[in-house]
């Protein structure tokens, strides 16, 4: 038992150090223009890997399924963890959303945004957010359409429970990476249009972008956070 737990720990850690590597090369190449954030993306990861990957270092964690996180949460007990949703969210999960993670990063639509906000306002919190932005069809059908993205900051923007820090998305899986990058490229700009209006009370200083197969193009178009999941944990059982 004991020693495939140290094969699993080893594992781990060298996939976040190879992984750390290929995200300062990016980095170098993108003229060192932000930093990057790497959120483990721990959906059907058991507790103990998660825990491995806290040890190793790693602070910030993804979860896109509010059961799923609540259901292993008992099991974790990593004091500096900073937890992300970063999958679709009913409204009716919306409070324990908000009584669950640090940070929602898939705000997808002003309903929700509302909910997310009054929850927020009774347990006396500001809870950072990312609008998801949709660009292009395959990869999920959530998200902001980018015409109407602006609109919806606007009313966002009002309530005072939420502090919008930036945008994410989640485009389709594109084989070579690299042509995904007009989609992050077009996240980066929408990003940069909303900024110039100078809307109180929000930031566009997040751009959450790039997952396991694409991450290196989306930091080179100005990713501040990237997403993965397989790079550090391996290729998850199909649901
Ligand atoms: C699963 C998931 C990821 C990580 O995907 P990998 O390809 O395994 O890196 C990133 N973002 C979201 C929203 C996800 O659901």
């Amino acid at each position: 038992m004991r020693a495939m737990k140290e094969i699993g720990t080893v594992a781990v850690a060298e996939n976040l150090a190879r992984v750390q590597e290929r995200i300062e090369a990016a980095r170098r190449r993108a003229g060192w223009r932000s930093e990057v954030r790497l959120v483990a993306v721990t959906k059907q990861v058991p507790p103990e890997r998660i825990a491995e990957a806290y040890r190793a270092g790693v602070r910030h964690f993804g979860e896109n399924r509010v059961q799923e996180f609540e259901d292993k949460r008992r099991w974790l007990v990593l004091p500096e963890a900073v937890w992300h949703l970063v999958g679709h969210l009913q409204t009716n999960k919306a409070r324990r959303a908000v009584e669950l993670f640090d940070r929602l990063d898939s705000l997808d639509s002003a309903r929700l945004a509302e909910k997310i906000a009054g929850a927020a306002a009774a347990m006396k919190r500001t809870v950072p957010v990312l609008v998801q932005v949709h660009l292009g069809e395959e990869a999920t059908k959530h998200g902001i359409e980018p015409e109407l993205a602006l609109e919806m900051v606007e009313q966002m923007a009002r309530l005072e429970a939420i502090a919008i820090e930036g945008l994410m998305t989640m485009p389709p899986f594109l084989e070579p990476a690299e042509r995904v990058r007009p989609y992050f490229r077009r996240l980066r700009e929408l990003a940069e249009e909303i900024d110039r209006r100078r809307l109180p009370s929000v930031r566009m200083s997040e751009l959450s972008m790039g997952m396991s197969h694409d991450f290196e193009v989306a930091i080179e178009e100005g990713a501040t956070q990237v997403r993965l999941g397989t790079a550090l944990f391996g290729p998850r059982p199909a649901r």
